[in-house]
């Protein structure tokens, strides 16, 4: 019997065109189904993402590349965003990230366009940048709280699309994780930052604001990732109401995205072998 091929990560998890949320938070469509799998499957893939991200550094820092890599996180207050940067990220060579979150506007940023600020951080040659959210805020929370009207954030789909396929074009691959939680999984998480001294600074009490409009942000998130959710610039959704499978599918959609993108470590501009003669035969210190 011919061996089953493992599914894709990125395929189970991928947003179609035109599809919004189609998974929910438990969902477990591919990989591993228990904490204590996800452990050892995720160590293993750690290896191996932090050998392509060096070559895509190397590429990029040292031999001429030109190619990046975007991971957009977006997701509800206590979806992960934080968490996944420390789980995920944390597998990989920090010198190769620059990581950017994006609060409320401040009145300077207000005065341009809403990807003004989103260009300024977009990963130069060689990179992994890391969004903690980013340019959907302007087609969610700005949607959500009417921050401007809709004529303007309705606009925004066809204009972030526009954006995202430039920076494909310009060697940027861009991989966006939705972090999808239950509205029960939120408020335990709300609970426990509330309970633990050590975890109190990460509560805000307009969280409680967004919670309140909870539907509503669904259908942002569900217009968003089905307008949004192109070729060039796919969502995935990431069930997230469990941790350990959270990280485990955003360290595979990076490790699937970066072995797709086969990063060649520069040649030598040297002769070796010349090298290591001259370090045996003419080395000033022996
Ligand atoms: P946090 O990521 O929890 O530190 O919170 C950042 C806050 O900034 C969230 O409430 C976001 O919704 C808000 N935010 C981020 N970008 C925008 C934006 N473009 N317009 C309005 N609010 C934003
Ligand atoms: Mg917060």
């Amino acid at each position: 019997m011919a061996k089953k091929k493992a599914a894709s990560v990125r395929d189970s998890l991928r947003v179609r065109p035109g599809a919004g949320i189609h998974l929910s938070p438990r969902d477990t469509p591919v990989g591993p189904a228990s904490k204590s799998d996800a452990a050892e499957s995720l160590a293993e893939t750690g290896t191996r993402l932090a050998a392509v991200q060096e070559a895509l550094w190397a590429e990029g820092v040292f031999g001429g590349g030109t190619r990046s890599v975007l991971l957009v996180l977006q997701g509800m207050d206590t979806s992960g965003k934080g968490g996944t940067i420390d789980h995920v990220c944390g597998l990989v060579n920090p010198q190769g990230l620059r990581i950017a979150s994006f609060k409320k506007p401040t009145r300077a940023e207000l005065r341009h366009d809403f990807l003004w600020r989103i260009r300024k951080q977009v990963p130069p040659p060689g990179y992994v940048g890391v969004f903690d959210r980013s340019h959907y805020e302007d087609v969610l929370v700005v949607r959500v709280e009417s921050l401007v009207p809709e004529e303007i954030w309705s606009a925004r789909y066809d204009q972030i699309n526009d954006f995202e396929a430039e920076l494909a074009a310009a060697g940027t691959t861009v991989v966006k994780c939705f972090l999808h939680i239950s509205p029960e999984e939120q408020k335990s998480r709300l609970v426990a930052r509330l309970e633990d001294p050590q975890k109190q600074w990460k509560y805000n009490p307009g969280d409680i604001q967004a919670r309140s409009k909870w539907s509503a942000y669904q259908q942002a998130y569900d217009a968003a990732l089905a307008r949004c959710s192109t070729e060039a610039a796919p969502w995935y959704v990431i069930p997230a109401d469990r941790k350990w499978y959270r990280n485990w599918a955003v360290a595979n959609i990076l490790l699937e995205t970066l072995t797709e993108l086969d990063p060649q470590l520069p040649k030598p501009d040297y002769d070796v072998a010349a090298e290591l003669a001259r370090l045996n035969e003419a080395d000033p210190l022996s």
